[in-house]
C-alpha cells in the first residue's frame, strides 16, 4: 500500500479561509481580533516562527502588536510587557516566543499572562482545564494534529493511539485531548518515551502512530502495521550539502519506507507544522469572541 500524503498547508489553508471570513464578520460588529507578540533576542529559528505567526495573522486580518526586543531585556522588564498587554483591550492573545534567552526565567513568564490571553495554551489554569475536560485554550500543536486528522476523514474515537515522545508541548498536551471524553477523542492512548521497552511492540499495532521525539528515523517501515496513519511531528536538521543553506528539514519518520506501508502519512516540511501556526489564529479569534462576550 502506498500512503495517501495528508497535506498539512492544503487542510490550514482551508482552515485559514474559514477564519479570514470570521475575522471579518467580526469587523463588521466592530470585533478586531489582536495578537501581541514578542521575541526576544535574535535566534534565527524564532524570528522565523514569529515571522511567519506575524504574516499569518495579517493574511487572515489579524491584528498583531509586534514586539522585539534585545536578549539583554531584564526580567522585570518583559513581566511589565506582558503585564500591559493583558491590560490592553485590543490584545486578546499573547505569544512570547520560546525558548527565552538564558537568564529569563520563561516559566515565571508563562504564569504571568492572564490565562484568557494565554493563546498558546501553556499556562497552567489552561493546562489544568484541558486536562479535566472544561473549556480552555488547547495548545497549537496537539489541536493542529487532531483538526488535521478530522479533516483527513480519520476515526478518532476507539482508535488504538501510539505516541512517542511524552514532551510537553506535544506528547503529554495530545495524549489528554485524545483520552478526552469528546466527539475529538474517545481513543485508546498509550506513551513511549526513552525508557519505553521494546518500542516497536507498542507502534506495531496502533492504528495511528503519532511521532513527536525530535530525532531522525526513530519510526521505520517495520514498526508500524499495514494501514496506520502516521503523524510526524519532529523537526530535524540534517546536513545536505545539496542545499544551499547546508542542511534539510526531516521528521522523525522513515517517511520513503513508512508511505509504502502506511494509509495516510505526513510530511516534513508541509504536514503538522503550517496547522501549528492556524490554531494560534484560531484561538486568537476564539479569545476575542469570548472577550466581545460572543457565545463559543
Ligand atoms: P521534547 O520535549 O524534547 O520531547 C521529546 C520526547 O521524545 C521525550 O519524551 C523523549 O523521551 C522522547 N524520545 C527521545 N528519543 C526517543 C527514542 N529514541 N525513543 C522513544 N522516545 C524518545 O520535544 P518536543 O518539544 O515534544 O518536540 C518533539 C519534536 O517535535 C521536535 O523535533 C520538535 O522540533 C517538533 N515540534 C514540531 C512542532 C511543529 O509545529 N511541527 C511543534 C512542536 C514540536 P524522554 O521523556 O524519556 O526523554
Amino acid at each position: 500500500m502506498t500512503a495517501r500524503i495528508i497535506d498539512g498547508k492544503q487542510v490550514a489553508a482551508e482552515m485559514r479561509a474559514e477564519l479570514k471570513a470570521e475575522v471579518a464578520r467580526l469587523k463588521e460588529q466592530g470585533i478586531i481580533p489582536g495578537l501581541g507578540v514578542v521575541l526576544v533576542g535574535d535566534d534565527p529559528a524564532s524570528k522565523s516562527y514569529v515571522t511567519a505567526k506575524e504574516r499569518a495573522c495579517e493574511e487572515i486580518g489579524i491584528y498583531s502588536d509586534d514586539n522585539r526586543l534585545d536578549a539583554s531585556i531584564s526580567q522585570r522588564e518583559l513581566m511589565a510587557l506582558v503585564e500591559k498587554m493583558n491590560g490592553d483591550p485590543k490584545i486578546n492573545g499573547i505569544l512570547v516566543q520560546s525558548p527565552l534567552p538564558d537568564g529569563l526565567n520563561e516559566p515565571e513568564v508563562v504564569l504571568a499572562i492572564d490565562p484568557a490571553k494565554d493563546v498558546d495554551g501553556f499556562h497552567p489554569v489552561n493546562v489544568g482545564k484541558m486536562v479535566i475536560g472544561e473549556k480552555a485554550f488547547w495548545p497549537c500543536t496537539p489541536h493542529g494534529i487532531i483538526q488535521m486528522l478530522i479533516h483527513s476523514g480519520v476515526t478518532i474515537e476507539g482508535a488504538d493511539i501510539v505516541i512517542v515522545g511524552r514532551g510537553n508541548l506535544v506528547g503529554k498536551p495530545l495524549a489528554n485531548l485524545l483520552i478526552q471524553k469528546s466527539n475529538m477523542g474517545n481513543a485508546t492512548v498509550t506513551v513511549c518515551h526513552t525508557r519505553t521497552k521494546n518500542l516497536s511492540n507498542h507502534t506495531k499495532r496502533a492504528d495511528i502512530v503519532v511521532a513527536a521525539v525530535g530525532r531522525p528515523n526513530t519510526i521505520t517501515a517495520d514498526m508500524v502495521k499495514d494501514g496506520a496513519v502516521v503523524i510526524d511531528v519532529g523537526v530535524n536538521r540534517v546536513e545536505d550539502a545539496t542545499k544551499k543553506r547546508g542542511y534539510r528539514l526531516v521528521g522523525d519518520v522513515d517517511f520513503e519506507t513508512v508511505k509504502e506501508k502506511a494509509s495516510l502519512i505526513t510530511p516534513v516540511p508541509g504536514g503538522v507544522g503550517p496547522m501549528t501556526i492556524t490554531m494560534l489564529l484560531y484561538n486568537t479569534v476564539e479569545s476575542a469572541k469570548r472577550a466581545a462576550g460572543l457565545d463559543v
